[in-house]
């Protein structure tokens, strides 16, 4: 028979199994047996959606088998089971998503944490054996087949004879080397408390045939040692347990094994409801965002159990978008076992489990944020943006609910703050909440409109996300005060006479100022002098709803119509240069045009913009040095 090779991913990830230094080989039993699991939860599907198969829970179980004299260790299920094409598909190649990733370029101590946190699946078993044979036969199917490989070259698939649907592996166990030992894995206590510690909360039974000596029949001193089956695990699933029985280890391991991350998460929230609806849920708030969570690619959504069954692997109702970060399951005896993926988005029991876990997840991120401040800080580096689409979408209807989980960059804290903060920080008399946006804090911080309002003694919030700006126009208002962007022409802090006499001299003015926005060609829609900067000679101003950054924003998303802010180019009456361009004005209109374009060139630089010609900058620079 013709020795198939594997797929050179699959390849890699089995060398990475032979010769791992892994020292918790252990685990490819919790892998097996979580297959098992599944492979009878399939079964149990078809089912559901099939009425001519039958299924009796107490049919179903998981039986393990040590072989000392043969070294053997067989893992046996009577689930769904696999046709030849399924074994080439399933074991020829990589099953698990984006575990590979990781391991591309991976250090052998990366591989470790790789091995023992995400768990590789069924090729962990090549961990512990030199040769692993899995025969199959598919339910609904007459015959069996073997797939055989000893990890190395490629495997063999053939025909064999089985009596009943179902898998059955039988793993070759290596022999003891000068520095590790197999030899537990044949052990049946060993093998017991392996399966308790792993996998106590399976659903179906794990059954071992093991020795025990107990007195004998009618007598009172003659003991025998007898063989029985015995199951392993209780079956009781964690959510179910109380939570005072449960260590932080359990649910780190649950986590970690269910949603295949390998860092523990950053928060759990495990609750039991009785009411109007009886459910339990546990949730779980991941330390880092997963590869995929800004993509298409994913999908929200918790697992949902009707009373211990699972009946969904990602129902997406059970969570709204802006907690769609959120992993975890609920397990609600309300929930009838036979319900459709379309009845489930009109069900009752469902809507309202799906209104009370959003209020607890808010309440516990509250929570953090109070009492765990540097850890809410790490949560909302993650997943900050999320709760910011929140805000804004769905035209702001869930922005109170979402308002006080949010931070932002505080120029007065000079760390992240939230709006509650920095409201009980305003001074009297302080209009509005102000903020700049920008790319980086350190560009905002060097934008001239911030330095002044910073100089008038306020606090400015930096909004360095596309999505800040949009959700702030959407809230409005915070506890009264509007929000105001620093450089749109909104804010202007100057008392009414200072204004009246900076209007007067714009009007006298008004010849040099149309001299200059001619200059410019349409790149502003307004030149103007202003007495509220500081040291900077000009900055770049908006008007209205859309301010230059969110012209960026929009301007560079896919199908963009090329939206414009309305901008004043607004030069410092105060500063020198106001003097040498009205000197100018009459004697050398020439000069006024270059020096516009200078100015112009500035004002964008420094506020964050690129400059639209810089050969034409350059000359001009240039010219004024020679
Ligand atoms: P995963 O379980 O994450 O999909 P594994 O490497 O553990 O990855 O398993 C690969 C695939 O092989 C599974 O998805 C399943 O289709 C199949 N498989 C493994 N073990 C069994 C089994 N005991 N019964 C039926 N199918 C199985
Ligand atoms: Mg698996």
């Amino acid at each position: 028979m013709r020795k198939k090779p594997f797929k050179a991913e699959s390849r890699k990830l089995l060398d990475m199994m032979i010769h791992s230094i892994y020292t918790h080989k252990e685990i490819f039993l919790r892998e097996l047996i979580s297959n098992a699991s599944d492979a009878i939860d399939k079964l149990y599907y078809h089912s559901l959606s099939d009425g001519s198969v039958g299924f009796n829970r107490a049919d179903y179980a998981i039986t393990i088998t040590p072989d000392k004299d043969a070294r053997t260790l067989t893992v046996a299920d009577n689930g769904c089971g696999m046709t030849a094409d399924e074994l080439e598909s399933n074991l020829g190649v990589i099953a698990r998503s984006g575990s590979l990733d990781f391991k591309k370029d991976a250090e052998p101590t990366e591989d470790i944490s790789i091995i023992g946190q995400f768990g590789v699946g069924f090729y962990s078993a090549f961990m512990v054996s030199d040769r692993v044979e899995v025969r199959s036969r598919a339910f609904g199917n007459e015959e069996g087949n073997l797939w055989a490989s000893d990890g190395v070259e490629g495997y063999t698939v053939e025909p064999c004879e089985m009596a009943e649907h179902g898998t059955v592996i039988t793993m070759h166990i290596k022999e003891n080397a000068e520095e590790e030992s197999y030899d537990e894995f044949l052990d049946p206590y060993r093998l017991r408390s392996l399966v308790k510690r792993y996998s106590d909360y399976i659903r179906y039974p794990i059954r071992m045939e093991m020795e025990s000596r107990r007195l004998k029949e009618g007598s009172e001193n003659e003991y025998e040692t007898v063989r029985e089956w015995q199951t392993l695990n209780s079956m009781v699933p964690l959510w179910r347990k109380a939570k005072s029985e449960i260590t932080k280890e359990e649910y780190d391991r649950f986590y970690s094994d269910k949603f295949f991350d390998y860092e523990a998460p950053a928060r759990v929230i495990h609750t039991k409801t009785e009411g109007a609806v009886t459910y339990d849920a546990l949730l779980f708030v991941p330390k880092r965002a997963p590869l995929d969570y800004y993509s298409r690619e994913y999908e929200k959504g918790l697992q949902l159990y009707a009373n211990g069954v699972l009946i969904m692997d990602k129902c997406a109702d059970l969570l709204p978008d802006y907690f769609s970060f959120v992993k975890g399951l609920v397990d609600s005896a309300d929930l009838s076992l036979n319900v459709s993926r379309e009845m489930l988005q009109h069900d009752r029991q469902l809507q309202l489990i799906a209104r009370n876990i959003e209020k607890k997840i808010r309440a516990e991120l509250q929570k953090m944020l109070s009492d765990e401040r540097e850890a809410y800080e790490d949560f909302f580096k993650q997943f900050g943006i999320q709760l910011k689409y929140g805000v804004y979408s769905d035209y702001g209807v869930h922005k109170d609910d979402l308002k006080d989980l949010l931070l932002f960059y505080s120029s007065k804290e000079k760390a992240q703050t939230t709006l509650a903060e920095y409201r009980a920080r305003m001074p009297e008399g302080q209009e509005a909440i102000y903020y700049a946006a920008g790319e980086t804090v350190e560009k905002i911080d060097m934008l001239p409109q911030v330095d002044a309002i910073r100089e008038k003694g306020y606090e400015v919030l930096y909004l360095t996300d596309n999505v800040d700006e949009f959700a702030l126009q959407v809230m409005a208002e915070y506890d009264g005060k509007r929000f105001a962007n620093v450089c749109a022409d909104a804010v202007d802090l100057a008392t009414e006479e200072e204004k009246e006499a900076l209007k007067k001299e714009n009007e006298e003015q008004k010849a040099l100022l149309d001299q200059i926005k001619e200059a410019l060609g349409g790149a502003v829609n307004d030149v103007r002098f202003t007495h509220k900067l500081n040291r900077y000679p000009v900055c770049l101003t908006s008007e209205g709803a859309l301010s230059v950054e969110m012209e960026k924003t929009l301007n560079a998303m896919p199908g963009a119509q090329g939206v414009k802010a309305t901008t004043v180019l607004e030069i410092s009456d105060t500063h020198p240069i106001a003097a040498t361009l009205k000197g100018l004005a009459e004697s050398d209109p020439d000069k006024v045009k270059k020096y516009a374009k200078l100015l112009y060139a500035q004002a964008r630089l420094i506020g964050g913009l690129t400059v639209e010609d810089p050969a034409e900058l350059s000359e001009l620079i240039c010219e004024l040095m020679v």
